[in-house]
């Protein structure tokens, strides 16, 4: 038998670590001569390192995940009590876990109507292509499969989800790729691309552009994110959803929304899309949705995509043939139940609403006393700050002026991101997703922290 005594030795852990562990997205070349930063422990917003040093986690585990918060006793429970009754069973048949949170979800998401479950948020939004792809064999003879996506979005890490990814320093040496998938342009106003005054209805008249450059009866849906994440935190302006919206109908091309960050809160409502006033048919979900507890992630659609695909139960091939076996774990929608009822039983929306309010109204003023603050957006517990060169000529600052404030502001004992303005070497948004249990406190402590870095990195470029 192994000797795992040295799970408590945790010099001995980090030397594993060290030894074995090939991180994500990290260049391991530094830890030829320094050790890697193992996480030990999480209890609210706080976690704490093998060497024992704290930290405040602006950003909900790394990735805008752990939406409660660390430690959740309740979540721990609640999975472990569905484990030990039934830990698993293949998704061609229901469990108690998975149709209880199915009913709990389609009950914040008006208009839609079923639940297939995944594991990530990549395997969720290649389910939603392959419904695409079997509705253009189903409906339109094969013609519409084409899938728009937008500049700057993130879609996942697979080859498929890569090809539908705006953010072409991810996708560089991992092709080819399969075709199919159609850019559309981003709608950031900071990085204006028209100079209509109407910007969110032009940025969306784009989208209707490229269908007719495309082709109408060719392109079977569109992919987009309500806030884009990853690609530099982007609120797309006003006027550009309903016209979104109105364009998808125009053309019958249905309507894919990638909730992977902004669902479960985030945003001050269930859903980043219930801002706006549309409806959907196919929502993807992950991060959140069990605050990093269990993994999970959800396809939801409405009834209307769902019956195309039992319209025809004489066709052999007429369903949704597709598997992930690990949807037929119950520990994800356990915890996903527990997830909802903190939320909702915590009152988070409305604290994301105000806490958000008040991490807008720090950031602004931020923006004031800093110039190399050049833009600040975001909406809910969710916020970017782009940091520029010059103002006036809006230039990024380079990637590295942007990990020094991240640097400094960790040297503060607060972890912030930086995103990725889809350019290798550009990434210059620095980025904020505190868990929704964040109070006034811990808001001011994460602004000050990086009033303080802007201001050792902005002496440091200008000494
Ligand atoms: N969609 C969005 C908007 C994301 O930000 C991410 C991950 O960051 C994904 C999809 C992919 O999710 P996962 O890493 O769980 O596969």
């Amino acid at each position: 038998m192994n000797d795992l005594s040295f799970l408590n030795d945790l010099g001995a852990v980090v030397a594993a670590d060290r030894a074995h562990v090939w991180h994500h997205l990290s260049q391991h070349k530094p830890y030829e001569t320094t050790n890697p930063r193992v996480i030990v422990e999480g209890r609210g917003l706080r976690v704490w390192d093998a060497t024992g040093r704290e930290f405040l986690d602006a950003v909900s585990g790394g990735v805008w995940t752990v939406n409660v918060g660390y430690g959740r006793e309740s979540i721990a429970n609640a999975v472990r009590d569905q484990l030990v009754k039934l830990n698993f069973f293949a998704g061609a048949m229901g469990t108690v876990p998975g149709a209880v949170f199915a009913q709990m979800l389609i009950d914040k998401m008006p208009g839609m109507g079923r639940v297939y479950y995944s594991n990530s948020g990549s395997e969720a939004n290649e389910k939603a292509y392959k419904m695409v792809r079997q509705i253009s064999h189903r409906r339109h003879g094969g013609k519409k499969w084409k899938i728009l996506y937008r500049e700057r979005d993130y879609h996942g890490t697979t080859i498929a989800t890569l090809a539908s990814g705006g953010q072409p320093e991810r996708a560089a040496q991992y092709g080819p790729f399969p075709d199919g998938f159609v850019t559309v342009p981003h709608c950031l106003e900071y990085r204006a691309q028209w100079s209509d005054a109407d910007y969110g209805r032009r940025a969306a008249d784009a989208i209707e552009e490229v269908i007719l450059r495309e082709g109408p009866d060719t392109v079977g849906a569109i992919v987009l994110e309500p806030i884009t994440a990853g690609g530099g935190v982007i609120v797309p302006p006003e006027g550009y959803w309903p016209r979104v919206q109105e364009i998808c109908r125009k053309y019958d091309i249905l309507l894919h929304i990638d909730e992977v960050v902004c669902g479960l809160g985030r945003t001050g409502t269930w859903f980043g899309y219930q801002h706006y006033d549309i409806q959907p048919d196919i929502v993807t979900m992950a991060k959140g949705v069990a605050s990093g507890y269990a993994a999970i992630s959800c396809t939801v659609t409405t009834e209307a995509v769902f019956d195309m695909f039992k319209d025809d139960a004489s066709d052999p091939l007429g369903y949704f043939r597709d598997i992930s076996t690990f949807g037929g774990c119950t520990a994800g929608p356990a915890a996903a139940i527990e997830n909802m009822r903190i939320i909702e039983e915590e009152g988070l929306l409305e604290n994301v609403r105000l806490m958000g309010a008040r991490l807008g109204d720090n950031l602004a003023a931020l923006k004031e006393k800093h110039a190399m603050v050049g833009d600040v957006r975001g909406k809910g517990l969710f916020w970017g700050v782009e940091l520029v060169q010059d103002r006036a000529s809006r230039d990024p600052v380079p990637e590295g002026v942007a990990r020094a404030v991240v640097a400094a502001a960790l040297d503060r004992g607060v972890m912030i991101g930086v995103t990725n303005r889809s350019l290798p070497g550009f990434n210059n948004t620095l980025c904020l997703s505190p868990a929704l249990i964040a109070t006034a406190d811990d808001i001011d402590t994460i602004t000050d922290a990086i009033d303080g870095a802007l201001t050792e990195v902005g002496a440091q470029a200008n000494g």
